[in-house]
């Protein structure tokens, strides 16, 4: 069996700082549990970014260094200019929004290209270092595309994987980047390039054909004198730890304690606090419910979490206070003595609790401005045993491409999603049984153990072979069912 090298910004770990020295710990969720399976199989090795490990003498480095080894990582260690500029500046300041087309928020001055490259190429060195001759190299994300292009000048032979875990935006959005050229070579480094979408996979051939006018079809590009296979592999969830953590005694106490008498419906909406997740404008619509038909006043509440990330970005800051404004005025218009209309949290929640809200929602919100994929959405379905419960899904979202018996919304359009959420509260048991038995089968059917083996198994095959069909999933190799609450995305 082959050894794969998995290489994404952040390594599934997190290091604690005692008065004594450090603990690491496995991180779970997220990127994490999706490659569990890929890590735990075969002999493999994970390479990036441990987080801020503070001013380490050499000492302490070496023994955190070997602390990470035992868990089979392999640490790109960054200063705090490293991290300014390739993170907060180049990938989350530039690429994140102009990949989810919140052209808004773009920053006049294009900073951080320079340390992005930097860090790139401290990546694909640290793979070159590790890299034994037949090993599949699968690298991850926005804040690596230049990664595969610099390992192929160094390892000719080298089976490279990169997945793309958010959208790929139009070509007309995409070519306004400078780095346009850049980053579609240090892409076309790969043997094989992933993405959740079709569509997602169509604007990149597009924008490789008009940019480089290289020769592509929809599966396959030539490109210096080599073909990179493209495919369409959406990740999924570990549905056991949903219907499991839905089912727990502490759990369904928790889910009593939230619907109380049952007499005030229950809206749920758990995002990053992020422009890309649509709350403010979520939030318009629970107000234009409120207005337009007053009988839901008292009769419904809408809980909000909302995570804090990215918080050295400007435009988070920005957001944070348009959320905590819009909730006010919500509350202050609407609410009485009795009833509070929008319950927002503004921090992350414990595994219990997440649970709870899957399992107590008459309706799950789920509507971004743009989204790679959304997990939310396919853990609620997985937490719903029940076969109950409706997801309002933005059709903006990739996950709307699969769950389409989901009440699909187009989330700019504020007074039809505020319909749609009348829609999804008043809708008959009947149809909301028949949408989630459906929603239910998909997902259950297309987890995130099929996602890694299906993108894994292309990428070892024959240079020559299309990836045109939807992969048969490998028997999925289960791993002990884990935990969920901490994220991975900051
Ligand atoms: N999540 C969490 N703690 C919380 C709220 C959410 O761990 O308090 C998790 C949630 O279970 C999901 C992830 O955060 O796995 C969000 O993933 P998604 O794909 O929806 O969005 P992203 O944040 O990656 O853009």
């Amino acid at each position: 069996m082959k050894r794969i090298i998995l290489v994404s910004n952040r390594l599934p770990v997190t290091v604690e700082h005692g008065a004594d020295g450090f603990t690491v710990t496995r991180s779970v969720g997220g990127l994490a549990t999706a490659l569990r399976g890929a890590h735990a199989w075969a002999d493999a090795v994970w390479i990036g970014w441990p987080g801020a490990c503070g001013p380490l003498d050499e000492h302490r480095r070496a023994r955190l260094d070997l602390e990470l080894a035992r868990l089979g990582t392999v640490p790109v260690h960054l200063s705090a200019e490293e991290v300014a500029g390739f993170y907060d500046g180049f990938a989350n300041g530039l690429l994140w929004p102009l990949f989810h087309y919140i052209t808004g928020v773009l920053p006049l001055r294009l900073e951080g290209w320079r340390e992005y490259q930097e860090v790139n190429a401290r990546f694909a060195d640290a793979v070159a270092r590790n890299y034994r001759p037949d090993d599949l190299v699968w690298v991850h994300d926005y804040q690596l595309m230049l990664v595969p292009g610099m390992l192929r000048r160094r390892l000719p032979e080298a089976r490279i994987g990169f997945f793309l875990h958010i959208p790929f935006p139009s070509v007309e959005l995409f070519a306004t980047l400078p780095h346009r050229e850049k980053l579609l070579e240090g892409l076309l480094g790969s043997d094989l390039v992933g993405f959740h979408t079709d569509a997602y996979r169509r604007h990149f051939a597009d924008s490789v054909h008009r940019i480089l006018g290289a020769r592509t079809d929809p599966y396959r590009i030539r490109h210096a004198g080599r073909d990179v296979r493209l495919g369409t592999f959406p990740i999924g969830v570990d549905p056991a730890v949903f219907a499991e953590g839905g089912q727990r005694q502490d759990v369904a106490r928790e889910v009593a304690a939230l619907r109380g008498d049952g007499s005030c419906k229950l809206l749920v909406g758990i995002d990053r606090l992020d422009y890309t997740k649509g709350i403010s404008r979520r939030l318009l619509a629970f107000d234009a419910l409120l207005a337009n038909r007053p009988e839901w006043r008292g009769r419904v509440r809408l809980v909000q979490i909302a995570v804090p990330s990215r918080t050295g970005v400007r435009a988070y800051t920005r957001l944070r206070n348009e959320v905590d404004a819009l909730v006010g005025r919500i509350n202050g218009t609407y609410g009485t003595a009795h009833w509070t209309p929008v319950h927002y949290i503004n921090r992350a929640v414990p595994q219990t609790q997440l649970f709870a809200f899957y399992r107590a929602a008459d309706a799950m919100l789920v509507t971004p401005l743009r989204d790679g994929m959304n997990l939310v959405a396919k853990e609620f379905v997985a937490t719903r045993t029940d076969e109950d419960g409706v997801l309002v899904l933005s059709e903006f979202a990739g996950a709307a491409a699969e769950l389409t018996e989901a009440v699909l919304v187009n989330p700019y359009d504020v007074e039809r999603t505020a319909e749609a959420y009348h829609r999804a509260l008043t809708m008959p048991a009947p149809e909301r049984q028949a949408r989630m038995r459906a929603l239910r089968r998909h997902v259950l059917e297309n987890d995130v153990y099929s996602w890694a083996d299906s993108f894994l198994r292309a990428l070892a095959i024959d240079r020559s072979t299309s990836v045109k069909p939807t992969f048969a999933p490998w028997p999925p190799r289960r791993t002990p069912a884990g935990g969920v609450a901490t994220r991975s995305r900051s």
